[in-house]
């Protein structure tokens, strides 16, 4: 049987490819290496809890997809706030008339509030931030104030990577103008809901999806893609998709002498941002959350400084940290309740013991977000960025980046005839769910218009 697209990889890029071409009538099979879809966007069972090991914190414009694709009321969202502290200031996300407030307890007065409301204005209507050089230098021009300067890095954490080597297109990210993070929200059902959804379409669309199969290679001939061999046997295919990031599918999947030199050459300055260590925790309600709330976030004095010395390869005296707890968002009716606390790692091989000393010091730090937590938690179980890999199959960053304020991405359809990637790696701008979601969509798409 010869496919219309063979899609290696059931992470959201892939699914969304998936979803989209069965729904056109189109014959196609994913091959996923896991036992379940979803990839870095996944909930898992933990100490008898459902933990979201990748993604929990999604933008509205995700909505626009399940709708298009017929999903969106299974989707269930819970909208929910963002708390982020600096020092003694805190912001809420989505911002409102409390924004005021908050302004005011960083010392802005009416002028600082009209001055920043005017710059950042200025900035979004005009798509001004493009010509601006970076991501720091940026947060510069719109604010003198630097409690907020810092609270405006959270891109960087997402990133994992310094925000002076950021470009400034994160600047739409963070402020939810390209996939709405300003109006977050999250399945009723946990994050692995999303992958769950968009694995039904396929299915019901008359797809197939094989769980355990990791294809050995892509088959090239005459610079297109054929299809792919898994455990030795040719699979036919006019299109093959690979979700698996754009540098394993050139560099593992095929092979680099069917990719021009200048492709190769753009593709060398990719690389993972930061990996991440999550703390998963049960903690009882006697912590005291802010009602609604689901993602909270610490930042320290000088973001930058504290990536110069995580590159070095040390932890930085005031690391940042987030701590996630949707259920808490739901309202949940349980006395326990699950928490993620995640924080940065150094590069290079760390020792797990050093990764559990910066655990226990986030730990005793983390009542200054959540009051009681520490007090509060019955259970917690440490997963540093090799567990993750062991563990979940995947690298704990969130973004694949390229320490460059020129950073751009690569297309969806690569040299090679009938050969896409899809996923994070890929365009359009971002390293996130929305954008790997939007990427698979638009690979779909470039199949179904060349026929
Ligand atoms: C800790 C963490 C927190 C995050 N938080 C957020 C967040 O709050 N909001 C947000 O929007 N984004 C977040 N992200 C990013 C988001 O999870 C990813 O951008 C998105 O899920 C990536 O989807 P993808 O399809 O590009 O890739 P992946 O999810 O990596 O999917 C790739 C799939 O391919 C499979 N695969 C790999 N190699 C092979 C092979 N050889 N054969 C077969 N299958 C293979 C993998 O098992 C996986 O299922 C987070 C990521 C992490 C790690």
């Amino acid at each position: 049987m010869k496919y219309d697209a063979i899609i290696i990889g059931a992470g959201l890029g892939g699914l969304s490819a998936g979803a989209y071409l069965a729904r056109a009538g189109r014959k196609v099979l994913v091959l996923e290496k896991m036992s379940e879809p979803g990839g870095r966007c996944r909930s898992v069972e933990l100490m008898g809890h459902r933990f979201d090991i990748g993604a929990d914190y999604f933008g509205k414009k995700i909505l626009g997809i399940f709708s298009e694709l017929g999903k969106k009321k299974e989707l269930d969202p819970v909208w929910f706030k963002v708390i982020a502290r600096h020092g003694n200031s805190s912001m809420t996300i989505p911002p409102g008339l409390h924004t005021f407030r908050d302004f005011r307890g960083m010392g802005m007065n009416a002028g600082d509030m009209g001055k920043l409301g005017l710059r950042t204005g200025g900035q979004i209507m005009f798509n001004r931030y493009r010509k601006i050089s970076g991501y720091s230098e940026l947060v510069n021009r719109i604010t003198e104030n630097g409690s907020l300067r810092e609270i405006f890095n959270v891109g960087a954490f997402f990133s994992g990577n310094n925000p002076e080597n950021m470009p400034s297109h994160w600047f739409n990210l963070v402020f939810g103008r390209t996939y709405g993070y300003d109006k977050p929200f999250i399945p009723r059902a946990g994050s692995g809901r999303l992958p769950e959804l968009l694995a039904s379409v396929i299915r019901e669309n008359g797809g197939g999806i094989v769980y355990n199969a990791q294809p050995d290679r892509i088959i090239i001939r005459d610079g297109s893609a054929r299809g792919i061999l898994l455990d030795g046997r040719e699979m036919e295919s006019v299109n093959v998709i690979s979700g698996t990031g754009i540098l394993h599918t050139v560099h593992s999947l095929a092979d680099r002498k069917d990719f021009p030199s200048e492709f190769l050459n753009t593709l060398g300055y990719y690389k993972e941002g930061f990996s991440m260590a999550s703390v998963f925790t049960v903690f009882k309600k006697g912590a005291k959350i802010i009602p609604g709330a689901h993602v909270y976030a610490m930042f320290p004095a000088g973001v930058s400084g504290m990536f110069r010395t995580l590159k070095e390869g040390s932890f930085p005296e005031d690391n940042m940290f987030v701590i996630s707890v949707p259920h808490a968002a739901y309202g949940a009716a349980e006395e326990h309740l699950a928490g993620t606390i995640k924080f940065l790692v150094p590069r290079g091989a760390v020792p797990r013991e050093a990764i559990e000393a910066e655990a226990g010091r986030i730990m005793g730090r983390a009542d200054s977000l959540i009051p009681g937590f520490s007090e509060n938690t019955v259970d917690s179980r440490l997963y540093t960025p090799a567990d993750y890999a062991t563990n979940f199959g995947f690298t704990s960053s969130v973004s694949p980046v390229a320490e460059s304020v020129h950073y751009e991405k690569m297309s969806t359809a690569t040299p090679v005839r009938g050969l896409f990637c899809v996923g994070s790696t890929v365009l359009p701008v971002g390293g996130c769910t929305a954008s790997s979601i939007l990427s698979g969509r638009a690979a779909a798409r470039q199949i179904l218009k060349s026929k």
